[in-house]
C-alpha cells in the first residue's frame, strides 16, 4: 500500500476547541413534524404529493427530470400537512411539512440487491437516482439521469475525503469500524463501476491515516485506490484545495471540482451509496455530528432528513434560551446559519451550536484570554494547552491593517489579501487586482479569522470579485478557456444567446 503526502499552501489547524463531537451514536426517533427540503422556490417545481396525502417512508415525493437534480423521498410514514416556502441555507426553498406516524422501514429501491455487480451501468445509475443518493457529495454523483453537471464518462478522478480540517469533525470510526470498512469499500466499488475510467483517491487527515490499512484490508481485489495523507488544516476540505493537494490541478473561484472532471465525496456518502444499491435503502436519514459548546451531549445522531434543529436540540442545550445560540450547518467558517425551525438536509454532516455573543468585550484585543484562540504567537493562548471556546463574538473592533502578514501566511490561494482588500475598499477594481490573483480567493474566510485588526478581509475580496464579474472585466468563457472547465455548457449557451 503506497501512501502519498499531500501538501497544502497556507491553512490553519484548529486545536483544542471545546465541544468536540464524541464517538457515540444515538438513533433519534422521528419528531412529530418534519420539514423536508425539496428545491429552490425559484424553480417552481411542485411536489408529487399534496396536503392531505398519505406517504410512506422512502416514497418519492419530489422529482424533476428536466433540471439537474435527484428525487426527494418521504423520510417517514405519515401525512403531508402542507407545502411551504422557507429560508434555508441562504435560499428560499419549497419544503414539505409531514406529520410522522411511524419511521419503521422504507420502500425498497427497485433493482437493488447484493448481486449488484451483475447489473449494467445504466441499472446501477438508475438505483442511485431512484434512491436519491445521486444527490450526495459536493456536487452530486454523475449518472445518465442529469444528477450532476457532467456525465459519468467525463469523470477523471473521484476523491473521497476525511480531512479533519474543520473546527468540529464527525467521528470516522462510526463509518469504518465494526464492518463499516467493508460497506464503504463496496460503495466505492459501485462508484468505480459506473465511472470505470476514473482514478480513485482517498484523502485522510494525518491523525486518522491508520484507517488506510483498515480500508486496504477490506478493498475488493479488483479495485485499486491511491491513498493520500493530508494535513488536518482548514480549508483542506474545500474543492480547490483538494484538487491542488491531491491532483496538482488549479480551480478558479466559485467553480467546483466537477468542472475539472473530479467528483468529491465524503465517507458517509459512499456508505449511503452502499445502502442504496445493496440493501435498497433510499436516502431518508443522515448521521450528524453535534459540535460546539452550545450542546451538552456531543454524541452523533442518526436523524431522519427533515428533522428540525429544535428537535435535535431539545433537552440538549447548555443555555436555557435557544436565542442565546447560533446554529451552523457543517462549517464554522463558511456554513450557513440555521434557525431552530431549519431541517437537517441530505448534505448535512455537522450541526454546530455556538454561544451568540452580541456585545463586544471591552478592549478584548489587548487581553486575549487563555480560553480564546489566537493566531498570533504574541498571545499566550497560542501555546498553552487550554481548551478554546468558540463563540460568534468578533472579540474586538475593526482597526487599521498592521501589515502583520497573518492573512498571507494562512491563505490557501497563495495570494496577498492585505494588498488586495484596500483596492476593493477604494473601488480601484481593474486589471491590477486580477493580476494580484483575486480570483484565486476561494472564500474560505480564514484571512478574516486570523486578522488581529478584525478586518473583514474575505468579505472585501468576495465583493471585489462580484464587482469585477458584473462589470465584465472577466467572463465565464475566460475561466473555461484558462482552466479547461467542463459541465458549463448550459451557462455558456445562455451567455452567447
Ligand atoms: S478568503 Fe480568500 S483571501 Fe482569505 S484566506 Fe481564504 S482564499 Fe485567501
Ligand atoms: S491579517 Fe489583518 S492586520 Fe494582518 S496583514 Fe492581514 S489584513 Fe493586515
Amino acid at each position: 500500500m503506497k501512501v502519498q503526502n499531500g501538501k497544502i499552501t497556507g491553512g490553519y489547524e484548529f486545536k483544542q476547541f471545546l465541544g468536540q463531537p464524541e464517538s457515540g451514536l444515538v438513533v433519534q426517533e422521528a419528531p412529530e413534524y418534519l420539514f423536508v427540503p425539496l428545491c429552490s422556490a425559484s424553480l417552481g417545481i411542485k411536489p408529487l404529493v399534496r396536503a392531505g396525502d398519505k406517504v410512506k417512508s422512502g416514497q418519492i415525493v419530489w422529482q424533476d427530470n428536466d433540471s439537474i437534480s435527484s428525487p426527494v423521498h418521504s423520510p417517514v410514514n405519515g401525512v403531508v400537512k402542507s407545502v411551504q416556502k422557507m429560508n434555508y441555507l441562504d435560499d428560499e426553498i419549497l419544503s414539505l411539512k409531514i406529520e410522522s406516524a411511524s419511521s419503521e422501514g422504507w420502500e425498497s429501491v427497485p433493482g437493488s440487491g447484493s448481486e449488484w455487480n451483475k447489473l449494467g451501468k445504466d441499472e446501477i445509475e438508475k438505483i442511485l437516482y431512484l434512491s436519491g443518493t445521486s444527490a450526495l457529495g459536493a456536487e452530486g454523483i454523475p449518472t445518465r439521469f442529469r444528477t450532476a453537471v457532467i456525465s459519468p464518462e467525463e469523470v477523471k478522478h473521484i476523491i473521497v475525503h476525511y480531512t479533519f480540517a474543520e473546527v468540529y469533525n464527525p467521528d470516522i470510526s462510526l463509518f469504518l469500524d465494526n464492518g463499516g470498512a467493508r460497506k464503504f469499500t463496496e460503495g466505492l466499488a459501485v462508484l468505480a463501476k459506473i465511472m470505470d475510467q476514473a482514478e480513485i483517491h482517498i484523502a485522510v487527515g494525518i491523525n486518522s491515516s491508520t484507517w488506510f490499512q483498515v480500508i486496504e484490508n477490506a478493498l475488493p481485489e479488483d479495485l485499486s485506490v491511491e491513498y493520500h495523507r493530508v494535513k488536518p488544516k482548514y480549508p483542506q476540505n474545500h474543492d480547490s484545495v483538494l484538487l491542488k493537494t491531491i491532483l496538482n490541478l488549479d480551480l478558479p473561484t466559485s467553480y467546483s471540482g466537477m468542472n475539472r472532471g473530479v467528483v468529491i465525496i465524503g465517507i458517509q456518502d459512499v456508505c449511503q451509496v452502499y445502502d442504496a444499491v445493496v440493501t435498497g435503502k433510499p436516502l431518508v436519514d443522515r448521521i450528524i455530528a453535534l459540535g460546539g459548546p452550545g450542546f451538552k451531549d456531543h454524541s452523533h445522531r442518526q436523524v431522519k432528513i427533515g428533522t428540525t434543529v429544535a428537535a435535535i436540540a431539545t433537552n440538549n442545550l447548555s443555555f436555557d434560551d435557544p436565542e442565546d445560540l447560533r446554529f451552523i450547518n457543517n462549517s464554522v467558517l463558511t456554513g450557513s446559519t440555521l434557525s431552530p425551525e431549519s431541517p437537517i438536509g441530505r448534505n448535512s454532516e455537522v450541526l454546530v451550536a455556538l454561544e451568540e455573543k452580541r456585545g463586544q468585550e471591552l478592549m478584548f484585543f489587548a487581553r486575549p484570554g487563555f480560553g480564546k484562540d489566537s493566531y498570533s504567537n504574541t498571545f499566550a493562548a497560542k501555546f498553552l494547552p487550554f481548551t478554546r471556546k468558540v463563540s460568534t463574538n468578533l472579540n474586538g473592533e475593526v482597526r487599521a491593517c498592521l501589515s502583520c502578514g497573518f492573512c498571507q501566511n494562512v491563505c490557501p490561494g497563495g495570494i496577498l489579501p492585505n494588498i488586495l482588500f484596500p483596492y476593493v475598499e477604494r473601488k480601484m477594481l481593474d486589471e491590477t487586482v486580477i493580476q494580484y490573483g483575486i480570483f484565486k480567493c476561494i472564500d474560505c474566510n480564514l484571512c478574516s479569522y486570523v486578522c488581529p485588526s478584525k478586518i473583514p478581509v474575505a468579505s472585501h475580496l468576495k465583493e471585489g470579485k462580484k464587482e469585477l464579474l458584473s462589470e465584465a472585466f472577466v467572463s465565464e468563457k475566460d475561466f473555461i478557456n484558462a482552466y479547461n472547465l467542463i459541465g458549463l455548457g448550459e451557462a455558456t449557451d445562455e451567455e452567447s444567446e
